[in-house]
C-alpha cells in the first residue's frame, strides 16, 4: 500500500535544543519532502543512566520556544510522559498506532546515536517502523558510519540515510560548558531559549 503522508520524528535529549537541531529537522523535511516534523524530547534515556540530564519539563519548554516560528514543526510529550526508561521502539509504535498505517515515519537523529542502534531495544522492530535519517556534522568520519549502515542493510535489509548538515557543529555539550564557564551562547540557539536558560539558571 502506498503511504499518503510522510512524518519525521525528531528524537533527541535536546539539553538544550540549538540551531544545529533546527537546521537538521528543516533539512530532513525539505530533502525527504516530509509533511511535518514532530520533535520528541526523550524522557529518561537508557543510555544516560550515569549522567545528570536536565528535567524533562525544562527540555520540553525550551523545545516549544525553539520550534514556535516554523509551521511544519510540532512537538510531542509522548516520551516525557511515559513512565520508565525511554525506548524508541515504544515511541515509534505509539506514533504508528496514533497516526495510522497510511503515514510513513522517518526517525531523524544524530549519527552517533545511530551508530549505537544495533544495541537498542528491539532494533528489528525499530527499523521496521521507520526510515532512519542519520545527521552528521561537517568533517564527520563517515567510514565507521558507512560500515555500520552496510551491516544494518545486510542484517535487516533496511536502508539508513546519512545526511550531512552544515551548521551541526553546534553541540549541546558545548553550550552547557559555555554557560557553566560564563561564556556567551548567543547565536548558537534561539534567543527565546537563551533567555529561558538565563532566567531558570540552567547549566550553571
Ligand atoms: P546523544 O547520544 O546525546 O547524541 C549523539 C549525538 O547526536 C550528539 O552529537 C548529539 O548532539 C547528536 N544528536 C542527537 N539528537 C540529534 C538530532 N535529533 N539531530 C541532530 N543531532 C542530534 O543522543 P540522544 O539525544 O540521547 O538520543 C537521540 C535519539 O535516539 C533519542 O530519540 C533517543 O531516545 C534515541 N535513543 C534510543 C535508544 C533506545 O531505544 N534504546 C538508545 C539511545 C538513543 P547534541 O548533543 O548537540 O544533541
Amino acid at each position: 500500500m502506498s503511504k499518503n503522508k510522510k512524518v519525521g520524528v525528531m528524537g533527541g535529549t535536546f539539553d538544550p535544543i540549538h540551531y544545529g537541531h533546527l537546521v537538521t529537522a528543516e533539512a530532513a523535511r525539505t530533502h525527504f519532502n516530509l509533511d511535518k516534523v514532530i520533535f520528541t524530547p526523550t524522557g529518561k534515556p537508557p543510555h544516560k543512566k550515569g549522567y545528570s540530564v536536565t528535567p524533562a519539563e525544562d527540555r520540553y519548554l525550551m523545545t516549544v520556544l525553539a520550534i514556535n516560528s516554523n509551521p511544519y514543526f510540532d512537538i510531542s510529550r509522548m516520551e516525557i510522559e511515559r513512565p520508565g526508561l525511554t525506548y524508541t521502539v515504544d515511541t515509534l509504535e505509539q506514533f504508528y498506532n496514533e497516526l495510522g498505517k497510511d503515514v510513513k515515519l522517518y526517525f531523524i537523529s544524530g549519527a552517533d546515536a545511530v551508530l549505537d542502534i544495533l544495541t537498542w531495544k528491539d532494533v528489528e522492530k525499530v527499523l521496521g517502523y521507520c526510515t532512519f535519517i542519520a545527521a552528521t556534522r561537517p568533517g564527520y568520519p563517515v567510514e565507521e558510519l558507512n560500515q555500520k549502515l552496510l551491516q544494518i542493510k545486510q542484517m535487516y535489509g533496511q536502508e539508513v540515510y546519512p545526511m550531512e548538515v552544515t551548521g551541526l557543529d553546534i553541540s549541546s555539550t558545548d553550550i552547557r560548558r559555555r554557560v557553566k564557564e560564563g561564556l556567551s551562547i548567543k547565536y548558537l540557539l534561539p534567543e527565546s531559549v537563551e533567555t529561558y536558560i538565563q532566567k531558570s539558571g540552567l547549566y550553571r
